[in-house]
């Protein structure tokens, strides 16, 4: 099988009936860049800012945060990069913004809260992440954004910046985007205004379908009793996807189910054309899609849809083995 991903590594992640789907990789720490090459990622869809910030004793300085954010694109070469700002808090706690007891700390001070709570914290990141990217293509999102006013406020700190270092005289990147991860289910209701603000969506499908089922993401008691390969998640998936490509707004996904093949079979029958993943899952995702036929998984996914079952996963693995 290790022959066949590598085989297939330089050739794109096309279905047999000529659906094209575009594979990023999800990384945390500066070592993760070089699995991109080899993996044959075409960017990077999620780069987790909060793993540099875990390993540290303080904050990392504006300069220190400068030169790692520089090292990433550079070791990125022209490939995109995604940036997500600091995902900490609940369980993810960073000893110097002050250690809080919560008691539902998936639901507590975490993410962009607290970067709305401690703008310091954020103006200091994105001013690293926007004199890092000078001169080239940079992508930025920020976490668990609830309400579309959150991303506007977050966006506002980043345009603040950027306009500093613009009267300074800095270099400036050549393109900024910034888009919302789209993992707490107020936002499904507030798509269009989501949309109208963002350059781009990225759906957290691990915090999005712990919030969902109301099921602890690491739970295992819950954890199998909930499918994201089932028709609600699912009908769900396709709505983002279906409001993204009328928006025109790229829509990427990136929880584990992106890096399983068969749940990523589910996410492109409903729409999904870009899917971020741990490296490793790169060649087992690309071979299930070269060997994909996706109009007849349309059809039969959109009449599952309908079903009044908890999970799909056995009836998209029937197709998937019937259809070699
Ligand atoms: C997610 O929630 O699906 C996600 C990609 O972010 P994280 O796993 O870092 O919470
Ligand atoms: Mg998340």
């Amino acid at each position: 099988r290790r022959a066949i991903y590598e085989q297939q590594r330089d050739l794109p992640a096309v279905t047999r009936d000529e659906a094209l789907v575009t594979l990023l990789m999800n990384a945390g720490l500066l070592v993760d860049m070089p699995h991109m090459a080899e993996a044959g990622a075409e960017g990077v869809g999620l780069y987790r800012t909060e793993l540099e910030f875990m390993v540290r004793a303080t904050f990392p300085r504006v300069e220190t945060q400068t030169e790692l954010y520089a090292r990433i694109l550079e070791s990125a070469e022209d490939r995109p990069v995604v940036f997500r700002t600091l995902d900490v808090g609940g369980d993810k706690t960073l000893p110097y913004i002050g250690e809080r007891h919560e008691p539902n700390p998936a639901m507590g001070w975490r993410a962009i809260r607290i970067a709305l709570d401690r703008p310091a914290l954020l103006r200091t990141q994105v001013r690293a992440l926007l004199i890092a990217g000078a001169g080239r293509d940079l992508k930025v999102m920020f976490p668990m954004v609830t309400d579309v006013t959150e991303f506007v406020e977050a966006r506002g700190v980043l345009e603040s910046e950027h306009d500093r270092l613009r009267r300074q005289g800095r270099n400036l990147p050549r393109g900024l985007e910034v888009g919302a991860m789209l993992e707490v289910p107020s936002l499904l209701f507030q798509l269009p205004a989501l949309l109208r603000e963002v350059d781009f969506l990225s759906i957290g499908s691990n915090d999005l379908a712990q919030f969902m089922f109301a099921a602890d993401r690491g739970n295992q008691l819950t954890g199998d009793r909930y499918d994201p390969v089932g028709p609600a998640f699912l009908r769900v998936l396709a709505e983002i996807a279906a409001a993204g490509r009328a928006a025109g707004k790229p829509v990427t996904l990136c929880g584990e189910m992106a890096g399983r093949p068969l749940d990523a079979m589910a996410a492109i029958a409903v729409g999904l054309r870009r899917l971020s993943m741990t490296a490793g899952s790169i060649g087992p995702v690309k071979a299930m899609i070269r060997s994909l036929e996706l109009r007849p998984l349309e059809r039969l996914t959109a009449d599952l849809l309908d079903r009044p079952d908890r999970s799909l996963r056995r009836d998209l693995k029937n197709f998937a083995v019937e259809n070699g």
